[in-house]
């Protein structure tokens, strides 16, 4: 662990194949990872409207306050900059909820006046200190960055996807008219996707693209800057290609180009580097359409490739084999690029809290014509893995001995398992009925197509033929993980809720939905209580696997079909709502372990290395330097201001 403030611990992971590289390649890496910092502001702007000018003001304190740093005010702002910083603005990365620092709106008055004026950030007004202030310590200004229910999503939301005056109807008329219009309805654009909903001075609606020229032209060029940088070192004439063509992409906003480069893009097998670099996930806007900006750079891990690549040799017998109806199964599955690599860079989006697989593009047209490129960061898990060695957990929450000691053999590498079938299988499999809108199953989309993904890896991780292709190291192994997952499901992921809340964030309600489902409608699994502790008891495995089959057909139909009434029903009976009481006594037993329940990383430091001439000899790596340090030297670095 390197630093632990309010429910974050911060990792360090390492990328031990940076240094097996040729000084091209390393090169080629050192400029992708500028790019992907360059990014950064924009997601910070995206997450709220007033994220920056609090960022810079916070930073200001932090140098140059002359405040006592010896009482609680000063303590409770570092925790609080903390705070920001790891979500990249002021509400929480995952709940979505603003922060509540401990210090008064008057003690952040007194650290801001008490810097000299000659230090203070001129581009701060009287007016806005106050404004600032506001927002940071009224509850009642912007209380959520991605609001889900309830009245106007768009106006109980803080995220800056649209203009504070526009209506939920009004933004979904707009795409609905838009989409009406397409002018190849088969292969629709990702509308909306990067741009700002606005309103003109007569009233009327328009896209700010993001794009060189338009809205964050500044960091777009600095991005651009460092890709055409890093073009030079392309290992194939594929991924200068594709550079270009994103290039085009930043250059116009135009999203018939990004899905050239997306097409482009999955082709690009050859190199051992790869990059995702753009306005990526949808999860930031309530409504779906708008992308939040994310990048990183990684390189291929060939020996754990091969586990993914036997799992895609593959990918036609599980979907043939499958339990979901015919009419709903892929004919013909392929472009499945099932990778493992070692993260270089994470940005954007994906830092410091990050995803551990990837899968991409999420244009559901592109995927079944071109297919998609799958990831799993093996150097993120291998670092989660570590920090969650003989903290405790395993022995309050898993009390019986023989399943115990299976996840303490097997656990980290059925997850692996888990999680390559998730992002190799899971996602790329199954089709639409034909006419069925892409977009139907609305709030509820990601919650589904999330379950959809677990189920399918669920179901495999059991089935014989993991064993005989050499997957799993014995044949009840995959125990370990249906345990793991169905506890997490039901019981442990509910200390990430605070008290009195329902559960929101999609990966979180799909597992909920999972875990509850199976639990009310079998007896493969039941809850039992002893001593004033629930404990999950899973007494047939074969029969959950079972259920887990039913439920991936019902999930995949829901799918298929594009039917809300279905998804809506199913989501919110066993993925929303959570039994106070079993959520009271989770917080109670996880707070004795002392434990933060959110985990994010520091990234390394490449710092080229020059000869008396000037030449680049060499690029280190360098895995030191401090969270609070890092996040200091990116806010100066890597900003357009
Ligand atoms: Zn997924």
């Amino acid at each position: 662990m390197e630093i632990r403030f309010a429910d974050i611990e911060l990792l360090r992971y390492k990328t031990p194949a940076f240094d097996t590289l040729s000084l091209n390649d390393k090169l080629y890496i050192y400029h992708l990872a500028k790019a992907s910092l360059y990014g950064r502001d924009i997601l910070w702007d995206q997450n709220c409207r007033y994220n920056l000018r609090i960022r810079w003001m916070l930073e200001n304190i932090l140098l140059d306050s002359t405040v006592s740093h010896d009482d609680a005010g000063w303590q409770s702002f570092l925790t609080y900059i903390r705070q920001v910083w790891f979500a990249n603005g002021i509400h929480h990365h995952y709940s979505t909820d603003k922060f509540q620092p401990s210090f008064s709106r008057e003690w952040l008055l007194q650290a801001w006046n008490s810097i000299p004026t000659e230090k203070h950030t001129p581009r701060l007004t009287a007016g806005e200190v106050s404004l600032l202030t506001d927002v940071i310590t009224n509850p009642a200004i912007m209380p959520k960055r991605v609001s889900q229910k309830g009245g106007d999503l768009l106006q109980s939301s803080a995220c800056n996807y649209y203009d504070e005056t526009v209506t939920q109807h009004e933004a979904e008329e707009f795409y609905a008219s838009l989409k009406k219009t397409a002018p190849n309805p088969d292969r629709p654009v990702m509308y909306g996707m990067n741009s700002r909903l606005e309103r003109d001075d007569r009233g009327k609606l328009w896209e700010n693209t993001y794009r060189i020229g338009g809205l964050y032209d500044k960091n777009i060029r600095l991005i651009a800057g460092e890709l055409e940088s890093a073009r030079t070192y392309a290992q194939t004439p594929l991924q200068k290609k594709n550079i270009d063509l994103l290039l085009e992409f930043y250059r116009t906003g135009s999203l018939d180009a990004f899905d050239r480069y997306t097409i482009s893009w999955i082709g690009e097998t050859q190199g051992t580097i790869d990059f995702v670099n753009g306005f990526t996930e949808v999860y930031g806007d309530p409504l779906g359409l708008k992308a939040s900006w994310e990048g990183y750079v990684n390189i291929l891990d060939t020996e754990a490739t091969h586990r993914t690549q036997v799992i895609s040799q593959h990918a036609q017998w599980f979907e043939d084999h499958s339990p979901v109806d015919d009419r709903f199964k892929r004919r013909e599955c392929h472009g499945v690029t099932a990778l493992v690599v070692q993260a270089a860079i994470l940005g954007g989006d994906l830092y410091p809290s990050s995803a551990i697989g990837i899968n991409l593009p999420n244009s559901n047209w592109i995927r079944s014509v071109y297919g998609s490129k799958s990831v799993t960061i093996g150097n993120l898990t291998t670092a989660y893995n570590q920090a969650a060695k003989g903290n405790g957990f395993r022995e309050e929450f898993i009390p019986n001995h023989d399943i115990r000691s299976l996840i303490n053999r097997y656990g980290d590498i059925c997850d692996d398992l888990h999680t390559d079938l998730h992002e190799c299988l899971g996602h790329g499999s199954g089709q639409m009925l034909p006419g069925v809108d892409a977009d139907a199953l609305g709030v509820y989309a990601s919650t589904i197509e999330e379950a959809r993904a677990d189920l399918f890896g669920l179901y495999y991780i059991a089935d014989p033929k993991m064993y005989q292709l050499g997957l799993i190291p014995t044949p009840d192994a995959w125990h370990a993980n249906y345990y793991t997952y169905m506890l997490g499901g039901i019981m442990t992921q509910l200390v990430r809720i605070q008290p009195g809340r329902d559960i929101e964030e999609a990966h979180m309600r799909n597992r909920a939905l999972i875990g509850n489902w199976c639990l009310h409608n079998g007896d493969a699994m039941h809850l039992a209580h002893t001593d004033g502790k629930t404990t999950l008891e899973i007494t047939d495995y074969q029969t959950l696997r079972r259920q887990i089959g039913t439920l991936l057909a019902e999930i995949q139909r829901i799918k298929s079909t594009g039917d809300f009434p279905a998804a809506r029903n199913i989501v919110e009976t066993y993925g929303v709502k959570v039994d106070p009481i079993l959520h009271a006594e989770m917080l109670r037993r996880y707070e004795a372990l002392d434990l933060a329940p959110y985990k994010g990383l520091i990234n390394p430091r490449y710092t080229l290395v020059k000869d008396s001439d000037g030449n680049v000899t060499d690029v280190t790596v360098d895995y030191t330097e401090t969270y609070d340090r890092q996040m200091l030297r990116y806010g100066r670095q890597y900003t357009a201001s």
